[in-house]
């Protein structure tokens, strides 16, 4: 029987070996030939992500210089290769389980069309920007303030590209005043499954436009977004405020959301908020004063786990002389004690740019490239107590294994658009919550238990995974609830061979699991 089995598993290698063989001299018919990358470095770095856990080796890499060399891979893979091959898109690889790889197939690295932003105005939409799929958020930021804008809507981190956020959601402490970046988006240029080149908006093309918008990489492949931009603040006023207790700290965070008309003076432009534990000391305590670091020890010592509110608000030169008033009145009834509040002045392009700041400090610690077990949940408001009780103490705390970042903050469901792929908790509030897990190299799967646990709790709460990784298809039918068909039928139209972003592992069961790294 196990001889059987080998038999099997090496004559599929041969066939799959013989089938790349023949895949890689097919492409370099194509007019695109010189643009592909068979090097071991170019493979080396498309078959790993951020997460370092999962690693797929595809056949070769496409260094696009236009769209248009994109177009004509897809086109090619659907069209005219006997047996079709799959091709994902490559942002930067920040996602953490294999969802930008293609195993056997075509990885397109996507930065190297290079910088594109153009900034215009118009009646209807105020200033907007034409931006590369490809580009970082950091780039558009620095093209956009040259016209004294800004995007509306952030991630926490700006080295991650444009596609790679729309086609997850692209969240931070904005989202409950903003919405996701998904929802800032006017029109996007998209390649299909098909090899087909489409404008899409909520006008023209709408399936293709809203299936896009959250629909991790399987409609198509975006290379140009038109997104919404406001007038840049020069400056944020930055604030942390402890809890000790759990429902003052969420009813606080949503008292602070539920004001959140975009044109109000009295309104935050962010808020997240932090689980501090002894242990995760060194993700949060850099923030304070050295001064207040021995007191903050105590106190999280005493209570084992405190609650921190972080919140910003942005003002210029005309707003200066109002925001410090406009603060005060905005934080004034919070139940936070007064001496747990620490607030900081800053440079708006610090604020937005502060992850950078850390990702620096851990690269040179050479803690930086390890593996990242991440989980990321969205919870409705309605079982964040639960949550609480059954996950931060009872598993995190008891565990005593999270050393990184815990992010816990809460959104506005009607920020976000329902037509559009992403999945969230059918509440008018719910919140993220990300456990940023860094590991070594030989105990990630430790993390990965503790994340199995989490998820158990999970099951049954409405609770939904952001960024999602499954491996079965009942589970993303489970995920999807009623969007399955609907995704489904999209994925039908727009992708019918299956072809794209297979690492996300939603249609491509029959390429098997994701291979570890310890398992190669
Ligand atoms: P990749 O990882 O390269 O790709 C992600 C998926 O999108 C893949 O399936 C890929 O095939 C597909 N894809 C990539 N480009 C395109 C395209 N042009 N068209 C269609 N599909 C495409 N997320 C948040 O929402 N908020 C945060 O604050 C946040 N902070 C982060 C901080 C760090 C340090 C890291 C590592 C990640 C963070 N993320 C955050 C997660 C991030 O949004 C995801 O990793 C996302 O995938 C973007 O990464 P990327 O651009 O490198 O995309």
């Amino acid at each position: 029987m196990a001889q059987n089995h080998q038999m099997a598993s090496r004559c599929m290698l041969l066939s799959s070996e013989r089938l790349t063989n023949s895949l890689y001299h097919k492409l370099l018919s194509l007019p695109i030939a010189d643009k592909l990358h068979v090097d071991p470095e170019s493979i080396g770095e498309a078959s790993v992500d951020f997460g370092l856990i999962v690693r797929e080796i595809p056949v070769a890499v496409l260094r696009p210089s236009h769209p248009e060399d994109i177009a004509i891979l897809v086109a090619f893979a659907y069209n005219k290769f006997p047996i079709p091959f799959t091709i994902s898109a490559r942002g930067c690889g920040h996602s953490v389980r294999g969802q930008a790889m293609a195993r056997d197939g075509v990885v397109v690295d996507m930065t190297s069309l290079g910088n594109k932003t153009t900034v215009s105005w118009s009646q209807s939409l105020g200033h907007y920007a034409d931006v590369g799929g490809q580009q970082l958020w950091i780039d558009v930021l620095e093209e956009t303030l040259k016209h004294g804008v800004a995007p509306v809507s952030w991630t926490d981190y700006l080295y991650l590209t444009v596609g790679g956020t729309l086609s997850n959601a692209g969240i931070s402490g904005g989202t409950f005043r903003y919405g996701p970046q998904i929802s800032n988006v006017y029109e996007m240029d998209v390649i299909t499954g098909t090899g087909h080149f489409l404008t899409c908006s909520p006008h023209e093309n709408p399936e293709l436009f809203h299936s896009v918008l959250g629909g991790l990489g399987q409609f198509g492949i975006i290379t140009r977004a038109r997104i919404a931009l406001g007038p840049a603040p020069k400056r944020a006023k930055w604030v942390k405020m402890l809890y000790s207790d759990f429902s003052a700290f969420t009813t606080d965070q949503e008292r602070l959301i539920s004001r959140h008309r975009r044109d109000q003076d009295e309104v935050l432009d962010y808020v997240e908020g932090q689980l501090f534990m002894r242990r995760n000391s060194d993700s949060w305590i850099s923030f304070f004063s050295s001064l207040d670091h021995p007191r903050l020890m105590s106190l999280v010592t005493e209570h084992e786990l405190l609650y921190c509110i972080e919140v910003a608000k942005f003002y210029d030169e005309c707003t200066q002389s109002a925001v410090d008033k406009d603060l005060e009145k905005i934080l004034k009834d919070l139940s936070h004690g007064p001496e747990f509040l620490y607030q900081k002045d800053v440079g708006y392009v610090d604020f937005l740019n502060r992850v950078r700041v850390g990702e620096m400090v851990l690269r040179e610690q050479g803690l930086w490239n390890v593996p990242h077990p991440w989980l990321n949940l969205f919870v409705p408001k309605s079982r964040i107590a639960d949550f609480n009780t059954g996950v931060f103490k009872n598993i995190v705390l008891k565990k005593n294994m999270t050393t990184e970042l815990v992010l816990i903050y809460p959104m506005n469901n009607d920020k976000w658009d329902d037509r559009m792929s992403a999945v969230i908790p059918d509440e008018d509030v719910f919140y993220a919550v990300g456990f940023l897990h860094s590991s070594g190299f030989e105990d990630w799967q430790e993390f990965d238990l503790q994340n199995k646990e989490v998820l158990h709790f999970c099951e049954d709460n409405g609770i939904k995974q952001y960024l999602p990784n499954y491996s079965t298809e009942s589970d993303w039918i489970q995920h999807f609830g009623p969007k399955w068909r609907k995704f489904e039928e999209n994925k039908a139209q727009f992708d019918p061979k299956m072809l794209l972003s297979p690492g996300q592992n939603i249609f491509n069961h029959n390429q098997g699991m994701n291979s570890k790294i310890d398992g190669v």
